[in-house]
């Protein structure tokens, strides 16, 4: 079983790691083609401002029907011009139809215009870096006073922007494995915080069964063991096998209130269906049930006396199971108080809230003991030696308790006595 959780975990990781680093993955690539995008459009502007720039500084006249432009003034393609303040690889005039009238720096292979627009051009590798050198290279009509006079056409390098992806790329590439790395550790950590409440639900679970079964082996061997005896031929005369089916009885019948014991534990977990909850009036039923409990208590002469309200106390509870928490808490309080004793049982009220005190001025119980004594099985070591009990029915009262949303707390001092408080949420009248 450790395995299996130990598995759980592990699938638990693997698949928030998995599902972590596909949204990491999608959101890195996602920011990298915007970054993309958003820079080249940047770009872009900038080149298409410096053409504008540059045809601003374009004449042209009409010489017998023809167009002439003029370039004198235009920078870079104009003789008596400023330079213009940037890296411009190749400057290129276009006439009207297309055709290449002038060009500085680099000769276009085609002397007849190709394409409009931008468009990203990449030279063979340079030797300086081994990296294909990008263009960006950028054709614009242009129009004056409604006129078409030809084409301009300007490249600059995509450098600075290629060192600014390439280093965003180093960025992803070292960013994106070690968020994933903290993914999975993260992943792996969570994993483990969840299964711990299962682990441990596990070892209740497991301790639990160890318990049952281990209280059920001691009784059905003695059940075998009585059995055997009276199968042996001509062993024992008849009163004597009589007194051992007599045991027989006494086991099974011990054996049968642990298994329905058991089996109540199985069934009530959890909160009450309201719709089997009655209206009880608890100052009635703890009257009924002190009668009960000072029934059983006379063979051990302990007084059991009842502190009652006069009205009524009314709360919302399944009569039968609420009996049974009290019949277990007076019993134990008759049980572990010696002869001569006083149990009281005590009933008041506090703001919406029903109080029952359940108390004994018996041995009381160790305070190491009291933060265990309401689990299954638990039983302290000092009473262990009596034969009837499982340890399963303060277990019980709590179940109960906390099915009908109230709550059981125990103050005791050992050899003083023990108060047993079970606080019930009240209805008022
Ligand atoms: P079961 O109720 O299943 O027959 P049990 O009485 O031993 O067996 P619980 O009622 O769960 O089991 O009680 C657990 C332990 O708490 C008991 O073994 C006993 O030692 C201690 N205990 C419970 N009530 C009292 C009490 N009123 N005074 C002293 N010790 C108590
Ligand atoms: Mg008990």
């Amino acid at each position: 079983m450790p395995n299996l959780f130990q598995q759980s975990r592990r699938h638990l990781a693997q698949w928030f790691t998995l599902s972590m680093g596909s949204i990491l993955v999608v959101f890195a690539a996602s920011v990298y083609v915007l970054e993309v995008r958003g820079r080249l459009q940047a770009f872009d502007t900038d080149l298409e401002s410096k053409v504008r720039v540059m045809a601003g500084g374009i004449q042209y006249r009409l010489r017998q029907g023809r167009l002439q432009a003029r370039l004198d003034h235009v920078p870079m393609l104009g003789s008596n011009t400023l330079p213009l303040n940037s890296k411009i690889v190749y400057a290129r005039w276009y006439d009207d139809k297309g055709r290449l009238a002038r060009f500085v720096k680099q000769q276009p292979s085609n002397r007849q215009i190709t394409t409009l627009g931008f468009k990203t051009i990449s030279l063979p590798v340079s030797q300086k870096n081994h990296q294909p050198l990008l263009l960006r290279q950028v054709t614009l009509p242009v129009w004056q006073e409604g006129v078409l006079i030809g084409y301009l056409q300007i490249a600059v390098p995509l450098t600075p922007l290629q060192q600014t992806l390439t280093q965003l790329r180093l960025l992803l590439t070292l960013g994106v494995p070690a968020a994933l790395g903290l993914i999975a550790l993260t992943g792996w950590w969570l994993g483990g915080v969840a299964m711990q409440p299962l682990q441990q639900s596990y070892k209740r679970l497991q301790h639990f069964t160890t318990n049952a079964s281990h209280e059920l082996r001691t009784p059905i061997a003695k059940i075998l063991g009585q059995a055997q005896l009276m199968l042996m031929p001509n062993y024992e005369e008849e009163s004597i096998s009589r007194q051992r089916v007599e045991k027989i009885v006494t086991i099974t019948k011990g054996m049968s209130r642990l298994v329905g014991d058991l089996l109540f534990l199985a069934r009530h977990e959890g909160p009450l269906n309201p719709e089997n909850l009655e209206r009880i009036d608890l100052t009635r039923l703890l009257q009924e049930l002190t009668w009960d409990a000072a029934a059983l208590a006379q063979n051990k002469a302990i007084k059991v006396n009842c502190d009652l309200p006069d009205q009524a106390v009314m709360v919302a509870a399944e009569t039968d199971l609420l009996c049974q928490a009290i019949a277990n808490l007076t019993n134990n309080a008759i049980k572990y108080s010696p002869p001569g004793s006083w149990v009281k049982v005590r009933l008041m009220t506090q703001g919406r809230s029903a109080l029952i005190h359940v108390e004994d001025n018996g041995s009381g119980i160790p305070a190491e003991e009291l933060p265990y004594i309401f689990d299954r099985f638990y039983r302290v070591n000092t009473t262990r030696s009596h034969s009837e009990g499982f340890g399963l029915g303060l277990a019980i009262v709590q179940q109960i308790a906390q099915a009908h949303g109230g709550t059981i707390t125990v103050y005791s001092e050992i050899g003083k006595g023990s108060c047993f408080e079970l606080v019930l949420p009240r209805q008022l009248l």
